[in-house]
């Protein structure tokens, strides 16, 4: 033991410097918050609840292309389409498990349309299983309560790269080639069925 060493040890140098600390803190301001009495305003571009984007007209912008539902390492999004007239694809159906969500943002990314999004809303316990299954109504339903007016538009211009214009793409009205290209990726892909 060096003499230094033996000299702390006696006199408790190290305990005393931890009570100093110690005390310092017990004068301070305490950073604990009163949650949920006191709420924090949570960071921009957090990712929590989803929700489907609805364009100006207050229609949905999915078009079931279903490159998120491909992308989605979780497999927890299903979506059901049917030929509408025209042969226009319509979405059925349109559901994530929010429960086997990782919150990886994958889905927004690969999508060409900006229609599905990650809400900075994370207070959505409940207690049962079925409550976290969320279906295209409620989806969309999120976007009113969380993402309506400016608040959608800042989120995906501030977060969200690549976007569809960075490939040439039309943003809110999908055109020809961009859903003739999603077909052909939806058909690699394949509908992906609940279970
Ligand atoms: S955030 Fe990730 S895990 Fe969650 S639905 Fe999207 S792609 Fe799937
Ligand atoms: S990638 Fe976008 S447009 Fe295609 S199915 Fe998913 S949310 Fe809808």
């Amino acid at each position: 033991m060096t003499f230094k060493k033996f000299v702390k040890t006696v006199f408790f140098i190290e305990i005393i410097k931890g009570l100093m600390l110690t005390l310092r803190h017990f004068f301070s301001r305490a950073v604990t918050r009163q949650y949920p009495k006191e709420k924090r305003e949570p960071f921009p571009g957090s990712r929590a609840l989803h929700a489907l984007a609805k364009d100006e007209a207050g229609n949905a912008k999915c078009v079931g292309c279903g490159l998120c539902a491909a992308m989605c390492p979780s497999q927890c999004i299903y979506i059901y389409t049917s030929e509408g007239e025209d042969h226009k694809k319509i979405v059925d159906r349109y559901e994530i498990d929010v429960l086997r969500c990782v919150f990886c943002a994958f889905c927004v990314e690969a999508c060409p349309f900006g229609a599905v999004v990650l809400t900075d809303h994370f207070e959505y316990s409940d207690y049962s299983r079925e409550a976290f299954y969320y279906t295209k109504e409620m989806l969309l339903d999120n976007w009113d309560k969380y993402m309506a007016g400016p608040k959608g538009k800042e989120y995906f211009k501030k977060f969200w790269r690549p976007k569809s214009e960075d490939f040439g793409l039309a943003v809110s009205s999908p055109n020809k080639s961009v859903q003739e290209s999603s077909s052909e990726l939806q058909a690699q892909a394949g509908d992906r069925k609940a279970p």
